[in-house]
């Protein structure tokens, strides 16, 4: 049934245009931004993944270079994180970047492991975390390398490709065109070599060592986590605690006492001081798990 009455009302809008010479707009159906519920205007609407639409002023602040991945990659909840981050930029990251190198439109800084990609007058640069980045690789491709001689200048431009995790897009840019670079072994008049410029891999390097210590502080993090978790998992049991998800800091001073009691050498146990430690040192544990 319904159908039926698309296909009438596609043939009524075909039967208007051939009669007034009006265009195809009528067979458009109109579309609604799935983030303000605004009508999202065709030319400047952008259409996710998952088949929603944003209009834009939903989109508005958006840096370019992320906008170009949101209609390829983004899903409707990609982009309510997006908005999450830009918000976390703003208020978080942005107060506290001190830039300490840069090159080109890349700027970093190392001691927090952030960076930014500027964006001319554009709005607000977006605050990017060191350690969201998945891949990153910034390389100068000469365009004219054959015979010259020593000292001779070879031009080239200077790629980025980087690609990040949080939020997620991939830039993928020349950074500089007819970049110079120095030319290196050409004494036989075959194959000039060359040194990248110099700025380049100074950048690159001081990029990729924070990179390094960002993902290094990840992974002590994780290993600190682990440990604790372990404790936890030890007091659990010697507590004889399925999980402490209900458990009270009553429950945990009561099951101390009766422990403590067990093992008291009072008790006729031949047990030490080292098993009260051990119970106390268990309490703790739990103690903070539970105030979490
Ligand atoms: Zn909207």
């Amino acid at each position: 049934m319904v159908e039926l009455n698309l296909r009438q009302q596609g043939a009524f809008s075909i039967a208007v245009k051939k009669k007034k010479g009006m265009n195809f707009m009528g067979l458009f159906k109109e579309v609604f931004c799935s983030e303000c519920g605004k009508k999202a205007g065709l030319l400047t609407r952008t259409k996710l993944i998952d088949g929603k639409y944003l209009c834009s002023d939903c989109t508005a602040g958006i840096p370019s270079y992320i906008m170009e991945c949101v209609s390829e990659y983004y899903d409707y909840e990609d982009f309510k994180a997006l908005k999450e981050y830009i918000k976390y930029s703003n208020e978080t990251l942005k107060p506290k970047f001190n830039e300490t190198a840069s090159y080109e439109n890349l700027h970093i800084d190392e001691d927090n492991k952030l960076f930014y990609i500027s964006t001319g007058f554009f709005g607000e640069p977006l605050y990017l975390e060191i350690a969201n980045v998945s891949s990153f690789d910034m390389d100068y491709q000469a365009e004219t390398v054959k015979e010259g001689l020593i000292g001779d200048k070879v031009f080239g431009s200077v790629i980025v490709d980087l690609r990040m995790a949080i939020p997620k897009f991939a830039y993928i840019k020349v950074l500089a065109k007819d970049v110079k670079a120095k030319a290196k072994t050409n004494f036989l008049g075959t194959k000039v070599t060359y040194e990248c410029p110099k700025k380049m891999e100074e950048f690159v390097i001081r990029f990729m060592t924070a990179w390094n210590e960002a993902l290094e502080d990840i992974q002590q993090e994780y290993a600190q986590e682990s440990v604790n978790m372990n404790e936890l998992e030890k007091a659990k049991v010697l507590f004889m605690l399925d999980d402490i998800d209900d458990i009270s800091l009553e429950d945990i001073k009561e099951q101390r006492n009766r422990l403590i009691r067990m093992f008291h050498p009072d008790a006729g146990n031949d047990s030490d001081t080292k098993y009260a430690q051990k119970i106390n040192n268990a309490y703790e544990i739990l103690k903070n798990a539970i105030g979490k």
